[in-house]
């Protein structure tokens, strides 16, 4: 039992063992120390049940079908919406849009509010932390359409310089887009502030939430984010399952993402109208069983409570980062403070190559992530090719901290031998 700084006692252990995969030792003789959830989180058995039920007992294509079956469908599937929409706190569940991933979220905001706001000369923002999902739909958007992209510089800290993000306000661009959390750094942008300043500079915001929706209290309408992007296959929910959250009054301004079943109103030969929001950027038949499955990731995750899972990542964090200091040769990148920080650890070993430190950890069952983590720019920043990457999440505990550190000790004695 473990009582976080919140007052909630969390047996950690116990939240472990509710995910098959880490409970079980598999054909390996250590248990997973899996510490790989920036890329994707493992699920518990209450997901993978509702998913395996879902097939068992509800599947049926949603919307329009007259018979029970559909209309149960229908009905969870309308469900996993509401619990999404309670989850972020947006306005209204027509806010939410399921998508498949955070790429799919932010390509959406490019493809249709982009192409109809953005024109030639205008000048859209990222920053040099951002995942090449929320650089190239921008990067396509702009040579389209003849605007400007600049970035947002960071500091040798790796946080982002919020004087050159006023510099650049100053130019009054049309849209920003920043990450909430960085995937490689592990650090926590001031959301709030950049949007009130965007917003003060007359720009739009695209919010790339899909390291922070995961970890952390996040609250639109507090924010006042106008698009956030995440991920549900990151926070305990099926692959294949992604949201985009967008004030209402923007998605009913924009034309559809893509064309086909179930986006319109009216379909004649030659043209179409267009389906009510959110259903308009939803063609096609979706992946109900995963939006399911995401509603009860929801739903667990509101069981432990986000301020807790934010302090058990901050503490297993503070832990690792005091430990990993000790280990000869680290690099660890990232800002210190860890109010600054989520549960995301880059690090580099001296000159073994990030790909040779997972491959040692690998034999002793511990998963971390090696290579550039879809952050190229970053990466050129930071004057490294690729890092080290181990992250947190909720079925985390002290003994992977320490797996991760005797591995890194094991890799340096074997180099420097
Ligand atoms: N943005 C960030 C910050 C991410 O960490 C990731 C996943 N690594 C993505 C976007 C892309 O997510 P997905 O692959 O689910 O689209």
């Amino acid at each position: 039992m473990v009582t976080t700084r919140t007052g909630n006692t969390v047996d950690w252990v116990r939240v472990r063992d509710d995910f098959p995969i880490l409970a079980s030792l598999g054909s390996r003789e250590q248990r997973l120390a899996f510490l790989d959830s920036a890329a994707s989180s493992q699920k518990p058995e209450r997901v993978i049940a509702a998913v395996d039920r879902y097939y068992r007992e509800t599947n049926a294509n949603i919307h329009r079908g007259v018979y029970d079956l559909s209309e149960r469908a229908t009905a969870q599937y309308e469900a996993a919406r509401h619990m999404v929409a309670d989850f972020i706190n947006a306005a209204s569940p027509r806010e939410i849009v399921f998508v498949r991933n955070t790429t799919e979220a932010i390509n959406l905001v490019a493809q249709t509010w982009g192409r109809r706001h953005i024109s030639a000369g205008d000048l859209i923002l990222v920053t040099t932390m951002d995942h090449h999902s929320n650089l190239v739909p921008w990067q396509l958007l702009a040579e389209e359409k003849d605007a400007r992209l600049e970035a947002v510089r960071i500091t040798d800290e790796g946080v982002l310089d919020l004087e050159h993000l006023d510099e650049l306000l100053a130019q009054g661009p049309r849209l920003v887009a920043f990450p909430h959390v960085s995937n490689s750094l592990g650090t926590i942008n001031p959301a709030a502030e950049i949007i009130r300043k965007a917003h003060d500079a007359g720009a739009i915001v695209v919010v790339d939430g899909a390291q922070s929706v995961p970890h952390m209290p996040v609250d639109v309408q507090a924010l006042d984010a106008d698009f956030l992007a995440f991920s549900g296959h990151k926070m305990l929910g099926p692959m294949g399952s992604g949201v985009l959250y967008g004030k209402l009054s923007l998605l009913e301004g924009m034309p559809p993402f893509m064309g086909g079943g179930g986006m319109i109103r009216k379909v004649s030969l030659t043209r179409s109208t267009w389906a009510d929001v959110p259903a308009r950027f939803e063609a096609g038949t979706p992946s109900v069983g995963d939006a399911i499955g995401l509603g009860v990731a929801v739903e667990y995750l509101q069981g432990i409570g986000m301020d807790t899972v934010r302090e058990h990542e901050r503490e297993l964090t503070a832990q690792a980062l005091d430990r990993l200091r000790e280990v000869p040769g680290i690099r660890l990148l990232g800002p210190e403070d860890l109010d600054d920080r989520a549960g995301v650890l880059s690090f580099t070993l001296g000159d073994i190559h990030p790909h040779d430190v997972a491959a040692i950890l690998n034999e002793e069952n511990v998963a971390v992530r090696a290579g550039h983590h879809c952050c190229q720019p970053l990466m050129d920043r930071l004057g490294v090719v690729a890092t080290t990457r181990a992250s947190f999440y909720v079925y985390n505990v002290d003994e992977d901290v320490d797996r991760l550190v005797s591995g890194l000790h094991r890799a340096q004695a074997i180099f420097a031998s």
